[in-house]
């Protein structure tokens, strides 16, 4: 990703903060850590949502190296911050510092933290970004079928946590080395079913949801060589994907009249959940929220 104009350049543990967030104008603050950081659409996006609401408030980028990041977030409020997302490669350890909720335990990995009194409580909201999207896109989108999904990574476990929470029947789960799909799978129970890669021609027939969490698609990847004639009529097809906007994946689909939600989708939605913890408003993602963050992309 690229740096958002307004985001944090930063060097070490060293924060170029937002002319919003100065001393005197922070009422909350939050932040992005990572290592590197500076490549994130989250300012763009919680600095629109702070300025539609006229709330007092900040979004920074802390760019913090695993050796002192377990430091900052026990000492998160400290720094000045309600909360904060978390960012590669501090998922995990994250997971370990704070107390995190059935979800982020399920993916393995927290995305946002937040305080509740004392406690430091942590969750993955890309959960809630992928069903989200899908609700909003694709209506329906859960009573088309079994899900298909391509790739065993990060994205894929949040992915595929979402399709068990909502109640799918069988989520068929490719990946082009087996093995992790396998593990993937022993982790999710009997719903989630791993396939070899070379079985997806036998698959997509029987498939009304297709999401691809794999890198492939993105700009300087291959692109995703799959044949969607196979797929049913109402099948809906999600690609997490975002850099392009209109994945070949995704432009395939539309061609064929079949109902898409795209990846800039789910980062817009995946960070509703984490503004509503830190400054006590549930924000909506607007067509002219996306507008501004597709600008920022192009
Ligand atoms: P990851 O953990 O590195 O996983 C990458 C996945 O892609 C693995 O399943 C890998 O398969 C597969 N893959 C890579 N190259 C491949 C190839 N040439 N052929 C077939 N499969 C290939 O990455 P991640 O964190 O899950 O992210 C995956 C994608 O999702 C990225 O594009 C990321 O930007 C996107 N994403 C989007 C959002 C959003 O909000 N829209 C959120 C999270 C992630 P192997 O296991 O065989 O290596």
């Amino acid at each position: 990703m690229i740096p958002s104009r307004r985001a944090a350049l930063m060097v070490g543990r060293v924060t170029r903060r937002d002319p919003m967030m100065t001393a005197e104008t922070t009422g909350r603050a939050a932040c992005l850590i990572g290592w590197p950081a500076a490549h994130s659409r989250s300012p763009l996006i919680h600095h629109y949502w702070l300025r539609l609401h006229g709330i007092t408030g900040g979004y920074s980028i802390e760019a913090i190296p695993p050796e002192g990041f377990a430091e900052f977030v026990m000492h998160l409020s400290t720094h000045g911050f309600a909360g904060a997302n978390v960012t590669i490669p501090h998922k995990e350890r994250a997971l370990q510092l704070t107390e995190p909720d059935e979800r982020a335990k399920a993916v393995g990995a927290a995305n946002t933290l937040y305080y509740d009194g004392a406690i430091l409580r942590s969750t993955n909201t890309d959960v809630e970004g992928f069903i989200s999207n899908l609700d909003v896109a694709a209506p329906g989108w859960d009573r088309t079928g079994d899900a298909l999904v391509l790739g065993a990574g990060g994205a894929s476990r949040a992915v595929v946590f979402g399709l068990v929470e909502r109640g799918i029947r069988r989520i068929h789960l490719a990946n082009r080395t087996m093995e992790r799909a396998r593990v993937l799978a022993d982790r999710f129970g009997a719903r989630v079913i791993p396939a070899a890669w070379n079985t997806l021609s036998d698959l997509l027939p029987r498939t009304g949801l297709l999401v691809n969490t794999t890198s492939l698609g993105m700009n300087g990847q291959p692109p995703l060589d799959i044949d969607l004639a196979l797929l049913p009529r109402d099948a809906v097809v999600a690609d997490l994907v975002y850099v392009p906007l209109e994945t070949p994946l995704l432009s395939a689909a539309r061609a064929r009249g079949l109902r898409t939600a795209d990846g800039l989708g789910m980062l817009l939605h995946q960070a509703v959940r984490g503004f509503e913890l830190w400054f006590g408003l549930r924000p909506a993602v607007t067509q002219e929220l996306r507008a501004l963050v597709e600008a920022d992309l192009l």
